[in-house]
């Protein structure tokens, strides 16, 4: 049966109890003419536009995708697909690159592979051979395959040699990352899906699942919607679909986050509502986070924050007061100037209250993309192989042995470089040759005039494979057509550790080919060899790559080994570690309150979480975690930028249901692109009275890095909060012509959520804004008048 999930967002509630198994419910979509009888065949894979990694099938017919359907044994969606999910496959059919392309005269014109490839390898060559490895740079993604991940992790770090490498996960997940390593040692999610099905209390800090996680809010929604639902928290400066249905509503000022995590921490500590035997045996650093946190009284954080005490002290109650909680946190505390900070007062809440490693009591920092967590595991962003540490000689001699490569090819000098630094590093021109795979930063990265002059300028070469003509491509040097998703074989992980195999359907078209392929021909034509001359990387199939990654994987944390292609094929999504010992994959982590402290094991040695500045080994060492989980935070200050005269009004940038990161696919399919079709601005209605703005006029907002116009929506959001989707490219309409350049300093993840921004009426519009009305972007009032519900 076909599915609506445009109106009809998360479906038919299929309520559940606590411990009670998350009922089935199989969604569908097939083109229009298309019925079961016309699908050739059902090709296994997992959707691949956001960190839920919800399983599903491919229906094919004449070699063409027709059609989805949801995979009703898989353990993250039970048969349930969300509005991109069923409708976003449809773009990879349209308007897709073809052919290579270079630039001639200032123009890109189209080509062969091996002119495209060769003016690549002669650049990257003359380069390599004058200015040696810190020239080049990979810029890649979070929807490449682990098979293309560790493929390029091996040419970047163990053939060039480069520290350079980093992902578009620098924007979304990094501080997932980071607050894991600062907090118990190494990344990876502790909690899983599951935790969901048995909590009896949800706490969402800057997360709004509803829209960036369809599926998920689905099974809370399941949960919610039963007998004694769990109660619900939520932080966040707009009132969404999760907002609507919380027991308590947190709106707080964005910018202000850790802030409201020092007060949560401070009344746990204060009103006793601590597992001391586990804080006992299981953590270090209790007595300087009570002394941090001893004067951040829910009053100090109500002025801070902008919401009352009283609001945080129930929050803190709940908490207190729940045996099993689970948290989630996102975007709106990890794209923030203290976003490591705060995500580690999430994990400090769940080890205070000893709530991690059984059912329903679990912790998930959440990834903002499908396969953000195979760039951290595979080393193709800003660290080794396998959460290997960079400062460990034992964990670089590994990696040496594994590729047979001398170590000091491998980049350990220093720490790997974040993304922010490798285009601080192309602006200058130290970084010669840029090669940016699968991601449109000229869109995605903050204040996009600066982006642009980067990447078209001389001082660096610009190579670019994607799948589309982008705002990215338009500035390249190079331009290599890709394969996507169900055009090719390969892993990915999602945010709760477990792997899908997304078996290739279709062919590419034109002359496309995988990332993986493109990565290999790259290598060979640079003639890159291990230490008997041997090609690096030693294999060419995707399924050669996964099993060379199982092997650097073996024996540590995000273990592979007991996964195969035939399993994941048979079963579906598989969690790690999952090894002959436990072939089933691993539920949770921490769950005898073992952590993965020990300067053996550990990732990393952390970070002073005010300054970014490295703890070293020394006082890693002094600190004795050795196996037990580190409690940690610093002192709230306020973010880079505050309103002022000029600029009164805080903007924020976020995701909407419908759209996918810079909507290379999912304009392209029909019923997404007409439910979100243009960009649009969101102001509160106090703002709105104020300035004389109706609904649909259009506004110009202004920072001071650019301005943009749009219409508004008089939305449910905070007073003195603007609000633009991130979406939408164009110079005079993307968001991120206003945000600023900064980052936290321990993830670098670049703020996004807080820009003093001016705001003016320019005219009226047409109509209301093209805003979605079903969503946390819903019309205060609706066109008659009346109160919106
Ligand atoms: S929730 Fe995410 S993974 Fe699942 S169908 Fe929607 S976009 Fe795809």
């Amino acid at each position: 049966m076909q599915s609506d999930r445009i109106s009809d967002i998360w479906g038919t509630r299929t309520p559940h109890t606590a411990g009670s198994p998350w009922p089935k419910r199989v969604d569908q979509f097939l083109l229009d003419g298309i019925g079961e009888a016309d699908v050739e065949k059902w090709v296994r894979g997992a959707c691949l536009l956001c960190s839920n990694g919800c399983g599903l099938e491919v229906a094919v017919r004449d070699g063409r995708m027709v059609g989805v359907r949801g995979r009703a044994e898989d353990r993250i969606n039970h048969g349930r697909l969300g509005p991109k999910g069923l409708y976003g496959w449809q773009g990879e059919q349209r308007d897709r690159l073809t052919t290579p392309l270079i630039r001639e005269e200032g123009r890109l014109i189209e080509t062969d592979w091996d002119t495209a490839m060769g003016r690549v390898v002669e650049r990257s060559r003359a380069l390599l051979d004058t200015k040696g490895p810190l020239s080049h740079a990979f810029y890649t993604s979070g929807q490449l395959t682990i098979e293309e991940y560790y493929t390029l992790a091996v040419i970047g770090k163990g053939g060039i040699g480069t520290p350079h490498m980093d992902g578009n996960t620098r924007l979304c997940t990094a501080t997932a990352a980071a607050a894991f390593q600062e907090s118990f040692g190494t990344d990876g999610q502790p909690g899983s899906y599951t935790d969901i099905d048995h909590c009896d209390a949800l706490f969402l800090f800057g997360h709004n699942v509803a829209e960036t996680q369809s599926v998920l809010w689905a099974r809370m929604l399941d949960r919610l919607d039963a007998t004694e639902p769990p109660r619900l928290v939520c932080a966040d400066p707009r009132r969404t679909k999760v907002a609507e249905r919380a027991t308590v509503h947190l709106p707080i000022r964005n910018g202000t986050n850790l802030a409201l995590m020092n007060a949560l921490v401070h009344e746990l500590i204060a009103k006793g509502w601590v597992d001391t035997n586990y804080v006992d045996t299981h953590t270090v650093g209790f007595d300087q986070l009570d002394q941090r946190t001893r004067e951040t009284t829910p009053e100090w954080a109500a002025e801070i924050c902008g919401v009352p005490a009283r609001d945080i002290e129930a929050a803190a109650e709940i908490f207190g007061s729940s045996s099993r909680v689970v948290s989630t946190c996102s975007m709106g505390f990890y794209q923030s100037h203290q976003a490591t900070a705060a995500a580690c007062q999430v994990n400090n809440l769940h080890l205070l209250r000893g709530m991690l490693g059984r059912p329903g009591a679990g912790i998930l920092q959440m990834n903002g993309q499908p396969s953000a967590q195979n760039n951290r595991e595979a080393g193709c962003g800003p660290a080794l192989p396998g959460f290997r540490n960079w400062e460990n000689p034992h964990h670089v001699r590994e990696l040496a042995e594994l590729w047979n490569v001398d170590p000091i090819v491998i980049p350990h000098w220093a720490a790997p470089t974040d993304s922010n630094t490798i285009f601080r590093y192309a602006e200058q021109g130290s970084v010669g040759f840029l090669w940016i795979a699968a991601t449109n930063p000229a869109v995605s990265m903050p204040d996009l005039a600066r982006i642009r002059r980067i990447l078209s300028g001389d001082q660096c070469f610009v190579v670019v494979s994607d799948g589309y003509r982008t705002e990215t491509t338009e500035l390249a040097d190079v331009v290599l057509p890709a394969a996507l998703w169900a055009e090719k074989t390969g892993t990915f992980t999602n945010v709760d550790r477990t792997v899908h195999l997304q078996e290739k359907a279709v062919e590419p078209p034109g002359q496309a080919r995988g990332d993986m392929e493109i990565f290999v021909d790259y290598a060979r034509l640079m003639g890159l060899t291990d230490k008997e001359n041997h090609p690096l990387p030693s294999w060419d199939t995707p399924k050669q790559a996964f099993e060379a990654w199982k092997a650097a994987s073996a024996g540590r944390p995000c273990d592979y080994t007991g996964l195969s292609y035939e399993k994941l094929h048979e079963v579906g999504g598989i969690q790690w570690p999952c090894t002959s010992a436990t072939p089933d994959g691993s539920e949770r982590l921490y769950t005898n309150g073992q952590f993965n402290t020990n300067p053996d094991i550990c990732e990393s040695y952390g970070h002073d979480l005010a300054t970014g500045a490295p703890v070293g080994q020394d006082t890693y060492l002094a600190q004795g975690a050795d196996g037990r989980a580190i409690l940690k935070t610093t002192a709230y200050e306020p973010p880079f930028e505050e309103p002022d005269a000029a600029y009164p009004l805080r903007f924020t940038t976020g995701r909407t249901l419908y759209h996918w990161h810079t909507r290379t696919k999912t304009s392209r399919s029909p019923q997404l692109n007409d439910a979100a079709p243009s960009m649009w601005v969101e102001i509160s209605e106090p703002d709105a009275q104020r300035l004389g703005i109706s609904e649909g006029d259009i506004v110009r907002v202004t920072s001071r890095r650019g301005s943009i116009q749009a219409p508004a929506r008089i939305s449910h959001t905070r007073e003195g909060v603007v609000f633009a989707p991130w979406h939408y490219g164009g110079t005079d309409t993307a968001a991120n012509e206003l945000t600023v350049t900064g980052w936290d300093p321990v993830s670098k993840q670049p703020e996004f959520k807080v820009a003093a921004v001016a705001l003016q009426r320019i005219s009226a519009g047409h109509g209301p804004a093209p805003a979605p009305t079903t969503t946390a972007s819903a019309p205060v009032r609706p066109l008659d008048g009346t109160a919106q519900k």
